[in-house]
């Protein structure tokens, strides 16, 4: 028997004992299977909502979404979401079904699901799995339950959670449920950007994300229309070996799986096609592509509803890519506090995975980074000066020297600036005298 937590087995157990058959079901059943850990528990039963309320009285429950049928019921601290057997309903605008309607046939809740290896369920009886889900996990195979048509038409979200897990799973798409999907793709248009988001998002972190996205590019293309001059676009240049959208992927393959970081890398040379020109000896150039990359992305990531502060993360990383870097106290100093910490280390990881995404990785290039990164280290080691906060003197200090309005922000900026760079100290004496020189007081 898989390794399923006892809290979770002894809620199944009690509303079988309670006489509605119950059992588990969905992500907690196939990565049993796959041994590897399981992250939520999903629990499917043919009592309605108001009985399990009833039969787990003395468990704290949340009633997170009785219409659909569903209570979170928590079992000594872990939260299982208990939903009542539902059959599938008539679909009519590729969302979700018209109605709810609960069944006490297992065999219909799990025809409703969406892959075989999502079908499967655990109950008193053991594994139960009528769509061929353990063959298809051997096979490692994603593979709809029923006509993968009808499936993907019923539910447009349905293409792209196909493919997150295939990415997720490393899993490969059955050769039906792959072609029906590149048909239905287009039909997430009918989809809510925030539940796009969520499976593109993990899509775009899950460990063969690389892979898919180079097997379906029409899927991102629908997402990010943005790229899709990108796809096959021969930069003509020694120093790539890959079109731009290729090159795009494998800069994404060689970042952490961060959700900013990736959709950065992925973006950060959409604005290349536009940018292109060629020079008398046939070699291609992209002139102040970068620019254009972040002007694209600014409306890519305002249609993924991301919050406004991962948005201006992104943009600055895109914008900034092809930042030279120079292994200097001075250079490091300025693009710490002009980025911050975290920008600062996340621009060094882009590039080198930029880099290592072309003809010849540059060696040297590399050296640069390292230097600069380990620089950068010890400087916030010796608690140098990057910040507006770290800063000797203050806004009070700038109006008391004579100072007003804009002309308080621009004269600490400069002085930071100066500071961070090491060309002043951050010095209380020193900066307020810079400051009423700076009044002509
Ligand atoms: P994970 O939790 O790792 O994302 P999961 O399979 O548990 O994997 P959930 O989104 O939690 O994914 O969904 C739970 C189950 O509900 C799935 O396993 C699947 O059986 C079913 N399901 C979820 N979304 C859909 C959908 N859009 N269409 C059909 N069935 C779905
Ligand atoms: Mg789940």
């Amino acid at each position: 028997m898989p390794d399923f937590d006892p809290r979770a087995l002894a809620v199944v157990e009690r509303l079988n004992t309670a006489g509605f058959r119950t059992v588990l079901v969905g992500g907690c059943v196939r990565d049993s299977l796959l041994s590897i850990p399981l992250h939520d528990y999903d629990i499917a039963t043919a009592a309605l909502p108001q009985q399990v309320l009833e039969i787990c009285a003395d468990l704290r429950c949340v009633e997170t979404g009785l219409k659909h049928g569903t209570v979170t019921v928590l079992s000594g601290g872990l939260p299982l979401e208990v939903t009542t057997f539902r059959k599938e309903g008539d679909y009519t605008d590729h969302r979700r079904p018209d109605k709810v309607t609960f069944t006490d046939d297992l065999s219909l809740d799990l025809a409703r699901r969406d892959f075989t290896i999502n079908a499967m369920a655990w109950g008193q009886e053991g594994l139960i799995d009528l769509f061929g889900g353990c063959a298809d996990l051997e096979d490692r195979l994603i593979r709809c339950v029923g006509d993968p048509d009808r499936r993907f038409s019923e539910d447009a979200l349905r293409p792209l959670r196909g493919l997150r897990l295939a990415a997720q799973l490393d899993f490969s798409l059955e050769e039906h449920t792959a072609a029906a999907l590149r048909r239905h793709i287009p039909e997430l248009r009918y989809v809510a950007w925030e539940r796009i988001t969520t499976e593109f998002l993990r899509l775009l972190c899950s460990p063969a994300a690389p892979r898919v996205l180079l097997e379906f590019p029409e899927a991102v293309v629908q997402i990010l229309p943005e790229l899709a001059p990108s796809v096959g676009f021969d930069q003509r240049n020694p120093h790539h070996c890959y079109d731009v959208y290729t090159h795009s992927v494998k800069t994404l393959a060689n970042v952490p799986p961060d959700p900013a970081l990736r959709l950065a890398a992925l973006l950060h040379d959409v604005g290349k096609p536009p940018a292109f020109t060629l020079d008398e000896e046939g070699i291609g150039h992209f002139y102040g592509h970068p620019k254009i990359s972040a002007m694209l992305s600014e409306k890519a990531l305002g249609r993924l509803r991301l919050d406004k502060a991962t948005q201006e993360r992104i943009l600055t990383l895109i914008a900034r890519h092809d930042l030279p870097v120079e292994p200097t106290r001075r250079w490091v100093g300025r693009w710490l506090s002009r980025l911050g910490e975290e920008v600062f280390f996340d621009l060094m990881a882009l590039k080198r995975a930029d880099g290592l995404a072309c003809a010849l990785p540059g060696g040297e290039r590399e050296q640069i980074r390292s230097q600069a990164e380990q620089l950068a280290r010890t400087m916030i080691a010796e608690q140098a000066c990057f910040t507006m906060k770290d800063l000797a003197v203050n806004g009070h200090d700038a109006k008391k020297a004579g100072l007003h309005g804009p002309e308080i922000g621009a004269a600490l900026r400069s002085l930071l600036d100066q500071v961070a760079q090491g060309e002043l100290p951050n010095d209380r004496d020193v900066l307020l005298t810079k400051l009423s020189q700076k009044s002509g007081a």
